[in-house]
């Protein structure tokens, strides 16, 4: 077995404290990562709380992960030591049901392994994630990274770049599409930055004035202050689609009403308490859809990379030691992020 040292949540309640574990060799099929980076996804903090009621401790999350290949299996092909190589938020999956087949391994029939807290076929036990030293994973869920564009920034699309490029995509956003982002938090910047590049017409929709200058910086055409009914109403029944990140309860049918007739909102924030439901008469009488959409497939998330690397695009990140961890979690429940935590795995502790 391999030592690896990282950071665990022990229970809900408590902060994230160092943490020594093991990973398994690296088997034929397998590529053993030195992580240099890891983003911060309010993910993470859902589950180091266990908000979503799922969690087994000690969880290490973290599934933004870049980092060094050290050593790869005999049978893999399409990675050697010394390439730069990402791992998301799967690490396997059945890859023989209809959604594997199809490259939509999220939806895995028979249930993908996620990169922390899921069933580990390998070792047993439950999967640790990226606030770590190494990581050892199937090389058809290690991604290639551009070693072109600024590492530590790239870390947060194997996330939050994916997650709002499969919505735009599946919706086929682009030029002459007038489309909403909901939120500037980590997801929500890259969805703006993405959809900008797609050549849609984006508004971000905001319940932080202060962030407004940043957005429009960041690619978005008009700002909205989503409190204020007034604003709203401006662009009431205007929207091709809306992707909306927001990670709290909130009352959707202030954003239905936004949608054209046939318009879209895909919904790919995970609040651990409902939203109201919507009133199904914004739905019918325009033929509305709502809908959501859980990251993205490993062929797609290689495509999101490749067409960020190509438009110069990455996160807009804060850098932080994994001993700041805790408090960078206090400052996401304000939002209070610019636009992504990334930790320097630099910084974890030689023996934790
Ligand atoms: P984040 O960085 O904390 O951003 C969330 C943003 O939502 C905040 O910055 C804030 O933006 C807005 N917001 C927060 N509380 C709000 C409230 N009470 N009312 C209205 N707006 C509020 O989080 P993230 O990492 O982007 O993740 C967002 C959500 O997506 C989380 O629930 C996460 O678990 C989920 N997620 C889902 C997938 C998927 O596959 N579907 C993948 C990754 C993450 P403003 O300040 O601009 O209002
Ligand atoms: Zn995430």
């Amino acid at each position: 077995m391999l030592k690896a040292s990282g950071y665990a949540a022990h229970n809900a309640h408590t902060p994230l404290t160092p943490f020594a574990f093991e990973r398994r060799e690296p088997g034929p099929q397998d590529v053993q990562i030195e992580i240099l980076f890891c983003g911060v996804c309010h993910s993470d903090l859902h589950t180091a709380r266990n908000e979503w009621h799922n969690t087994v401790y000690p969880a290490v999350p973290g599934h933004e992960i870049v980092g060094r290949v050290v050593a790869v299996g005999a049978q893999v092909k399409h990675f050697k030591a010394g390439d730069l190589a990402g791992v998301g938020c799967m690490v396997d999956s059945c890859q023989h049901c209809p959604s594997c087949a199809e490259g939509l391994e999220q939806y895995c029939e028979n249930g993908f392994t996620g990169t922390y807290n899921a069933d580990d076929k390998h070792s047993g036990g439950v999967t640790y994630g990226g606030y770590a030293s190494n990581i050892v994973v199937d090389q058809k869920f290690v991604l290639h990274v551009s070693d072109k564009l600024d590492l530590a920034a790239v870390a947060p699309l194997l996330c939050a770049g994916i997650t709002t490029y499969s919505p735009l995509r599946r919706w086929k956003v682009g030029k002459g599409h007038k489309v909403g982002i909901v939120g500037l938090g980590g997801l929500g910047h890259m969805g703006v930055k993405i959809a900008h590049a797609m050549g849609a017409h984006v508004v971000l929709f905001t319940t932080s004035p202060g962030k407004t200058e940043d957005a429009l910086r960041l690619g978005a055409d008009e700002v909205v202050v989503s409190k204020d009914a007034a604003q709203m109403a401006q662009h009431a029944g205007s929207f091709d689609f809306i992707l909306n990140t927001v990670a709290a309860p909130h009352n959707l049918d202030s954003f239905l009403n936004l949608l054209k007739r046939d318009g879209a909102m895909t919904l790919v924030g995970a609040p651990a308490e409902p939203h109201p439901s919507p009133n199904v008469f914004n739905l019918i009488m325009k033929r509305r859809t709502l809908a959501g959409s859980l990251i993205g497939g490993i062929k797609e998330t290689q495509e999101m990379l490749d067409f960020c690397a190509e438009h110069g695009i990455v996160s807009d990140i804060e850098i932080i030691a994994i001993e700041d961890i805790n408090q960078a979690y206090e400052r996401m429940l304000k939002s209070d992020v610019k636009y992504r935590f990334v930790i320097d795995m630099a910084s974890l502790p030689a023996a934790a």
